[in-house]
């Protein structure tokens, strides 16, 4: 027996206040239904369902640092209700055996619907395509690939990825990180890597591999994803290759950037606390304004949250011994809102197109996820408090793992209630 929500007075994307009824998973028409739960969502706004297209849920094989139920709890407390999961478990996800487990997995818990993503290469080895064909006709329909945490280095692999997905209209989501520029780097490269004694990571290391595998997927006529973009050079290229894509017509590039890059810079390092090591590296301020204008004019498609749980073990050591990873879901949105409403580059329809309507669309799910919030329409819904603060402590995350560089920030914000189809994940801030 589902409960029924009667939502009274939500602005729609901070629009006139209007009620809105959730019934049998779908958004219908306020009316009188004396069994529905009243919520006053007074000051509230109503955003879609936010999806991720660049989660780690680390299971299997590292549930001491997150499990497909927690990280979809940190999801639903977050405002997502779809996330998808990156594919480098143990073992990796490069199967239809092992995607089916990890959607079944999500179904279980039944907090966020995941979305597996394939591995591109076996083992993410970099040697040889997985059975890519097999994954997408697969139980979990996958049309997202990507060796994230690695990079597809070999440019006929990398070709042939491009090639193969367009069998049935997937994706390839590229880590771009050229592996001899950045062996042993730690940190941005630049003026405060030198001084801090830290291996540099150059800019050029993502901005040659974009490049390259931009004109390969206008070579083969594909679809590419790049993750993570962190540079303002990596934005510049995708400005150009969008222009001539669309010229073109018959390839497309996607990309994306993660809130941490958005919001913090290459200066933290200068603590030599790891919780500010990732990957790619939080480069400089310049970095940052420019993908802010790169997400405002859409050359950036979406934020991503690269949400990467760690145990303490693995972060709470010396700077070079660290994992590389930061926790994203929970504050993304709070994040999201800091450096693009609240600066007016965005407007809250411009927020639900890069965090909800964008990555549905380039993951290939939005005939549930990424739709307006609107009558007849699934109720998958965030109820979102933009005038409250908060203070970020760790122990409070619904992540197994507590390793998020916001800790001690007061960000903008708060998740009141997320709806999967109608059921509330989250109620009154609380998991439910
Ligand atoms: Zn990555």
């Amino acid at each position: 027996m589902s409960t029924s929500y009667l939502i009274k007075n939500v602005s729609v994307l901070g629009g006139t206040p209007t009620d809105l009824l959730l019934e049998d998973g779908v958004i219908r028409e306020a009316a009188d239904r004396p069994d529905a739960e009243v919520i006053d969502a007074t000051g509230l706004i109503a955003l879609p369902g936010l999806v991720d297209l660049h989660t780690h849920l680390r299971e299997p094989g590292r549930e001491d640092a997150e499990t497909v139920e927690t990280g979809t709890h940190a999801a639903a407390m977050g405002g997502f209700t779809a996330v998808h999961a990156m594919a480098n478990t143990e073992p990796v996800a490069d199967t239809a055996g092992v995607v089916e487990q990890v959607w079944r997995l999500g179904r279980e818990a039944g907090y966020c619907d995941v979305f597996p993503v394939g591995a591109v290469t076996v083992g993410l080895q970099g040697e040889r395509l997985a059975e890519l064909g097999a994954m997408a006709d697969s139980a979990a329909r996958v049309r997202v690939f990507s060796d994230d945490g690695k990079c597809v280095s070999d440019a006929v692999l990398m070709r042939r990825a491009l090639e193969y997905v367009k069998a049935f209209d997937g994706v390839v989501a590229q880590h771009a990180q050229e592996p001899r520029l950045t062996e042993g780097a730690q940190m941005n490269e630049g003026e405060l890597s030198g001084r801090l004694g830290l291996a540099g990571w150059p800019a050029v290391a993502e901005e040659a591999i974009i490049a390259r595998d931009l004109l390969l997927a206008e070579h083969v006529g594909s679809r590419l994803h790049v993750c993570h973009v962190s540079t303002a050079g990596s934005v510049e290229l995708i400005r150009w290759a969008k222009a001539k894509a669309e010229k073109d017509g018959h390839w497309e590039v996607t990309a994306e950037a993660c809130p941490h890059h958005l919001l913090l810079t290459d200066e933290l390092a200068a603590t030599y606390d790891p919780i500010y090591k990732v990957n790619p590296p939080l480069r400089t301020a310049a970095d940052a304004q420019a993908l802010r204008a790169g997400l405002a004019d859409g050359t950036i498609d979406i934020v991503a949250t690269d949400h990467a749980p760690h145990p303490h073990e693995d972060k709470d050591c010396e700077w070079a011994a660290a994992a590389f990873g930061m926790l994203g879901l929970e504050t993304a949105l709070s994040v999201v809102q800091q450096t693009m409403v609240d600066t007016g580059l965005l407007d809250w329809a411009g927020l639900a197109e890069r965090m909800s309507y964008a990555p549905a669309r380039i993951g290939r799910v939005s005939d549930q996820h990424g739709r307006p919030v609107a009558i007849g329409e699934p109720a998958n819904m965030v109820l979102y408090d933009p005038g409250a603060t908060r203070t970020i402590d760790p122990s409070e995350s619904a992540s197994l793992s507590r390793n998020t560089p916001y800790r001690g920030m007061e960000l903008p914000g708060r998740v009141v209630a997320t709806f999967l189809r109608g059921r509330a994940t989250v109620l009154d801030g609380k998991l439910q």
